[in-house]
């Protein structure tokens, strides 16, 4: 009983003697290997999304972009059964350069939609060159902060860095999921600079390009092609001091877009300035997503679009498959580094070495 808080000078407290701890009953309790997660079926992923749960729903997508075969044959599987229980959301693409505001704005434009009308966001992503260290994209929720923590939002970062075409197909499967699991409006965001807004306008019902009023030549840095694609431009950070100037550059947009061909959609891209930041001008851009969404339903372009996508993506997954079986193909890949020099050497036509590439591809195939 030797402990300082024992002495009389502490009267009507005592500390007891501690007793010895027993032995463990099963003395291998401790050294075993922590439980593995039960192995899920593709039926346990089916049944969670069909009832909203986020977290089965999360390690679906995770095994949708997992390049493991075993986790690709579950993802396959599930996208499937959820197939018919998708489609009915409307899908936006939000694109910009880097400091556009995508984040200050998808936050902004989640909040606005959900309180408008209710339903869940789903905010996807497509960014080739992310790595998730710089937080280039999406990879830190804090970019959201208001959706981050709303009950009815889930936030999910670009796939992993990989081919475009492989990372914007899982995008688009990902959105399978997220409308089996209920969320009925998904945003998709990428970084503009260059192919990633095909990617995206390629699985969206309305692409929304962000511009940035800059010093009067506004339109040289934006490709054409973009341009082509944007169902409406909107003109961020339209505050302040800027608002005169963010209002010149929409004059200008709205000039150039007069110079292209009317869009097959029958719609005339808009113009919008607003300011993600201080929350002014977001109403009058959902007025004119939702004004689109009514138009093009009505006018059948909604499910013509969708119907092509569908076919574009058939295509390309065709494409990526064959693609890699032939570079991955253990005959093919020492070879190709051999007629590559040949072909520089000048020692044999660009023609004649693909065609004795692909021969032996073909040759290793009819074998199997
Ligand atoms: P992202 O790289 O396209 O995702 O752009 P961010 O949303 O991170 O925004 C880049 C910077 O622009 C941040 O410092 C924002 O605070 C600022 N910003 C975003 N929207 C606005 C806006 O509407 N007005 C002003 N003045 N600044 C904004």
């Amino acid at each position: 009983m030797e402990h300082p808080e024992n002495s009389t000078s502490y009267k009507g407290l005592t500390v007891n003697a501690g007793i010895e701890q027993p032995s463990s009953v099963n003395p291998y309790l401790k050294n075993r290997p922590r439980r593995k997660r039960p192995e899920r079926t593709a039926s346990d992923y089916v049944e969670g999304i069909l009832k909203g749960d986020i977290t089965l729903l999360s390690q679906a997508v995770t095994l949708v972009e997992s390049t493991k075969p075993a986790h690709q044959t579950i993802a396959q599987e599930v996208i499937e059964r959820c197939l018919p229980y998708s489609g009915s959301s409307i899908r936006v693409g939000i694109s910009g350069v880097p400091g556009a505001g995508k984040s200050t704005s998808i936050d902004a434009f989640g909040l606005h939609v959900l309180q408008r009308t209710g339903g869940k966001l789903a905010v996807l992503a497509i960014d080739p060159s992310s790595e998730r260290s710089k937080g280039s994209i999406l990879g830190d929720k804090t970019r959201m902060e208001k959706l981050a923590v709303h009950p009815d939002a889930f936030i999910r970062p670009s796939p992993a860095a990989g081919s475009l075409g492989g990372v914007a197909r899982k995008t688009r499967e990902t959105i399978i999921l997220c409308e089996a699991a209920g969320f009925d409006k998904i945003f998709v965001e990428t970084v503009g600079v260059g192919q990633s807004e095909t990617a995206v306008h390629s699985m969206v019902d309305f692409f929304l390009l962000i511009q940035l009023a800059g010093t009067g030549d506004e339109l040289q840095g934006i490709k054409r092609g973009i341009m082509e694609m944007a169902d409406g431009i909107i003109i961020n950070k339209a505050d302040g001091d800027n608002l005169e100037r963010a209002k010149l550059a929409a004059a200008q947009f709205r000039n150039a877009l007069h110079l292209f061909p009317a869009p097959e959609s029958g719609w005339t891209p808009q113009v919008l300035t607003y300011s993600g930041f201080y929350g002014l001008g977001i109403k009058e851009i959902w007025d004119m997503v939702y004004e689109y969404i009514g138009f093009v339903k009505q006018n059948g372009y909604f499910q013509y679009r969708r119907n092509e996508q569908s076919k574009y993506w058939m295509y390309e997954t065709i494409n990526e498959h064959l693609r890699h079986s032939f570079y991955q193909n253990p005959v093919i890949e020492p070879l190709l580094a051999e007629k590559e020099a040949q072909v520089l050497q000048g020692n044999l036509t660009s023609f004649a070495a693909a065609k004795v590439l692909l021969d032996k591809y073909f040759d290793t195939i009819d074998k199997k």
